[in-house]
């Protein structure tokens, strides 16, 4: 079984959001290209409650319920199978979608017997990064698609540098 894992394409972190990743909305055409050629489409979903130590870190973005914590309105979520929350404590960043608190990824990739990962989304340097590390650790053979993930980049190389750890972590890159 091939999956996909589309990693919080959520207004909040497109051009126009809270937390926007620059050009965070280009990719959403590409992963909907994308989502036929898997069997099964997990999505996660950033979904922080409205006070948590981790607005001490960043702005205020996706918080349960909001439009900011939508889905891209573009964005096929009719073909997702499965919603995963993640950064639902006051304490929990939730960088990982492994980290999400409604279902335990890991298990449930198990029992759906998915051995290959390919992971997209937003924003590489953080939740993709988190993601597709802990893929690897699940012994999952893991990929990150690079024309459909996104770099906050608070320093100008950090998208750059994280694909380059998920490379030498075992993350195949194309
Ligand atoms: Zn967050």
């Amino acid at each position: 079984m091939k999956a996909l894992l589309i990693v919080d394409v959520q207004n909040d972190f497109c051009p126009g959001g809270a937390l926007a990743v620059p050009a965070g909305d280009q990719i959403v055409p590409v992963i909907n290209n994308m989502l036929p050629q898997f069997d099964l489409v997990i999505a996660s979903k950033d979904w922080h409650p409205s006070q948590t130590a981790h607005f001490d870190q960043w702005p205020v973005h996706c918080v349960q319920d909001s439009a900011g914590a939508a889905f891209h309105p573009d964005l096929n979520h009719q073909a997702i199978d499965q919603i995963l929350y993640k950064g639902t404590g006051k304490q929990d960043d939730g960088y990982s979608a492994f980290e999400a608190t409604n279902l335990d990824l890991a298990e449930f990739l198990k029992q759906k017997n998915v051995e290959d990962l390919t992971v997209v989304g937003l924003a590489t340097d953080y939740c993709v990064k988190a993601s597709a590390l802990d893929a690897v650790k699940q012994g999952l053979k893991t990929c990150v698609r690079k024309d459909a993930v996104r770099a906050v980049n608070i320093q100008p190389d950090d998208g750059r540098q994280a694909l380059e750890a998920m490379k030498q972590a075992g993350v195949e890159i194309f």
